[in-house]
């Protein structure tokens, strides 16, 4: 299968974590179920480490966590406690080295992190720290070595079996960005949201035990009941006593900022998000759509997946008959680079096919999530277009996208976004539709049900929650060491 701008053209999200501590279950199957659930999150490679009281094993590799396991692997992973972990890497490759979980092991200690987000301290802190250049490949290698140098501070021996969450303690404040992190030694599992809550992560309970994950489908595959989400600037240690709840962080610097694309399209739709429906949310986008920007048309319809509930919203708040225009296919894997442009053309179709008898002579509202650099809207119109459709209307569930993510999403550099160099006049016309409209913010936020609550909108606003360094702005970090984000 080859990429084509099909798939170049989305914003890609940047991981999953699980968590589980459930004496006698076994936990490297249900691992192995909640990071299939979290598989959206990242396909680039999957991993796990599981702890039997006394040991850590950690497996891991390139892959989806389909090829990455099997039964033979899990039925090797023996334990009460695991953490698990899908990687999406937002620069340079894909490398085994770069999988997670990250392990440490020293004398005294041993411990295994999993990390969704992207530090934008990564440079200071190695600095800091004295380290050389090179020394560390990734902000999550970067945190382990922390929490390392935090752990050989105290020695074997001393009697403390909280060394980890001290460690942590001491290690997390120091951190700025975007992390969502799971973490375990031998004997207690341990969930962290940074202060701003900008990725995901919620708390299940299970008969005999806890579950951690990004998004709370997971939790329902393996059987849990859904608590609570962790609030921002929260960590949860679960061990044999059960969860108990830390606050690391300062309290000047707890400032909720979700990030919005979870609802508009990374999480899964029957995700819930500050207690809300992802699905219904998405529903309520296509409604919010329909009357900021109403258009006479015959029919609307959702580009699959994320567009579908906002073009069945839509539809309803319009009167316009919903329908289907494009039929998904659902197999689309791993990838390779095509070599022709012929080939690449070719690559939306491999995703995307027409309903010919449901678009001839019809002027129709096409609902999507998001513009980035255009590529893939232009092919669908022209194949709605040969495939009869009289007029195509695209509506856009979120603001033009025109800043980078420096928080874990990979929205590319500035100069590939369509929307920061172009007015939607301009963007209209490339992508030869009829007329063109984009969500307004307020009315985004309106759409999740959850205003008030904080959300992160920079990539719309450029109004960046956590300070984003000079270096890392102007891509310098990413042009001068490969450091890698997850
Ligand atoms: S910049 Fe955009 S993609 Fe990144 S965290 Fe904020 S809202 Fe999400």
């Amino acid at each position: 299968m080859f990429a084509g701008p099909e798939q170049d053209d989305k914003l890609k999200e940047a991981c999953g974590v699980f968590g589980v501590y459930a004496p006698g279950q076994p936990v490297a199957h249900l691992s192995y179920l909640g990071l299939f659930a979290l598989q959206h999150r990242g396909q680039e490679s999957a991993g796990m480490a599981v702890s039997d009281g006394e040991a850590l094993t950690v497996v891991k590799d390139q892959g989806l966590v389909a090829s990455v396991f099997d039964d033979r692997t899990l039925a090797g992973l023996s334990g009460h406690l695991a953490i698990g972990h899908c990687r999406y890497s937002t620069t340079g490759s894909s490398t085994w080295r770069n999988a997670q979980p990250a392990y440490r092991g020293m004398e005294a200690h041993q411990f295994a992190l999993g990390h969704n987000g992207n530090l934008t301290n990564t440079e200071a802190l190695a600095d800091e720290a004295g380290m050389l250049p090179g020394t560390v490949t990734s902000d999550t290698d970067l945190v382990a070595e922390l929490i390392a140098a935090e752990l050989v501070k105290r020695p074997e021996g001393t009697g403390d079996e909280r060394d980890l969450e001290r460690a942590l303690a001491a290690v997390l404040p120091r951190l700025e960005g975007a992390f969502s992190f799971v973490v375990m030694d031998e004997s207690r599992v341990i969930g962290v949201r940074d202060p701003n809550g900008f990725r995901p992560l919620c708390l299940g309970k299970l008969d005999n035990g806890w579950v951690l994950a990004s998004e709370s489908p997971a939790l329902d595959i393996v059987g849990a009941k859904f608590d609570r989400e962790l609030d921002p600037g929260e960590m949860v240690v679960i061990d044999a006593t059960g969860p108990r709840s830390l606050r690391p962080f300062p309290d000047e610097r707890i400032d909720p900022r979700l990030c919005v694309f979870e609802f508009v399209y990374f999480a899964r739709p029957d995700s819930r998000l500050y207690d809300r429906s992802v699905h219904q949310a998405r529903i309520h986008m296509g409604e919010q759509l329909a009357e900021q920007a109403p258009v006479e048309a015959d029919m609307v319809m959702g580009v699959p997946d994320s567009g579908v509930p906002a073009a069945e919203g839509f539809a309803r708040r319009s009167g316009i008959p919903f329908g289907q225009g494009l039929v998904k296919n659902r197999y689309i894997g791993r990838t390779f680079i095509a070599p022709s442009q012929e080939l690449r053309d070719r690559a939306v179709h491999m995703k995307l096919n027409p309903l010919r008898e449901n678009l001839i002579g019809k002027r129709v509202v096409v609902i999507d999530d998001t513009i980035v650099r255009g590529t893939t809207q232009k092919q669908v119109t022209r194949m709605l277009r040969e495939a009869g459709a009289a007029e195509v209307h695209l509506r856009i569930t979120a603001p033009p996208v025109k800043w980078s993510c420096f928080y874990g999403i990979d929205t590319g550099d500035r100069s590939e976004l369509l929307a920061a160099s172009s007015s939607v006049e301009e963007i209209r016309e490339y992508l030869n539709v009829d007329t063109l409209s984009y969500l307004d913010l307020d009315r985004l936020v309106d759409a999740t049900g959850a205003k008030g609550s904080g959300f992160c909108d920079a990539c719309f606003s450029g109004d960046y929650p956590v300070a984003v360094p000079v270096t890392l702005r102007k891509g310098v970090l990413e042009a001068s060491a490969p450091i890698e984000t997850h």
